[in-house]
């Protein structure tokens, strides 16, 4: 009986049926990316209501540790998904782009809620707040809601991961930064 889990057989180019179970051929970027994307660590940071479903995808009931993604970080240096959960008020707005910029390279973003994905119902009379965190730091993908529902946080997860599984580790910055994914 084969012990070898699918998710090894993924990233297994070994065709040798005999030692395909014990001997893996892999290339470097598909071993990494399968590593990186089964350990995506977000950091621990929420701005406003919507973090309380972002709290609510990571307790038991959805559980995002089922997916690889549990253990929030206390610290940007440890982490590489920030998920930008809530209004972004100008105030707030460099502290924003510091904690980013202390994360580790290669890193993630997710703009999660009508506010920070455009400022929400503060579109136009909400004089203190961010019109979208776009325009500060880049943002892999976007999720829209007030507040977004935990199933769809955690399908916002699944596109980061599907995006990392073609990263190559020879390019030492990620290019096309522009944002490329809406959740719906
Ligand atoms: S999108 Fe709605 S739920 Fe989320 S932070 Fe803004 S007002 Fe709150």
């Amino acid at each position: 009986m084969s012990t070898t889990t699918p998710d090894i057989q993924e990233i297994n180019f070994n065709t040798d049926a005999a030692t395909r179970d014990n001997v893996l051929i892999t290339s470097l970027d598909k071993v990494l990316n399968w590593t990186r994307r089964s350990s995506v660590w977000p950091m621990t940071f929420g701005l406003a209501c919507c973090a309380i479903e972002m709290m609510a995808t990571g307790a038991s009931n959805y559980d995002i540790d089922r997916f690889g993604s549990g253990p929030f970080r206390a610290t940007p240096r440890q982490a590489d998904l920030m998920i930008v959960a809530g209004t972004v008020s100008l105030k707030m707005a460099p502290r924003v782009k510091l904690l980013f910029e202390q994360m580790p390279e290669p890193k993630y973003v997710i703009a999660m809620g009508a506010c920070t994905v455009s400022g929400g119902p503060y579109i136009k009379y909400g004089y203190h707040v961010l019109k979208g965190v776009d325009r500060l730091i880049p943002v892999d993908v976007y999720i829209p809601g007030c507040p977004p529902r935990p199933e769809a946080l955690l399908e916002g997860l699944f596109r980061i991961q599907e995006k990392m599984k073609f990263e190559r580790i020879l390019d030492r910055e990620r290019k096309n930064l522009k944002p490329a994914l809406f959740v719906d």
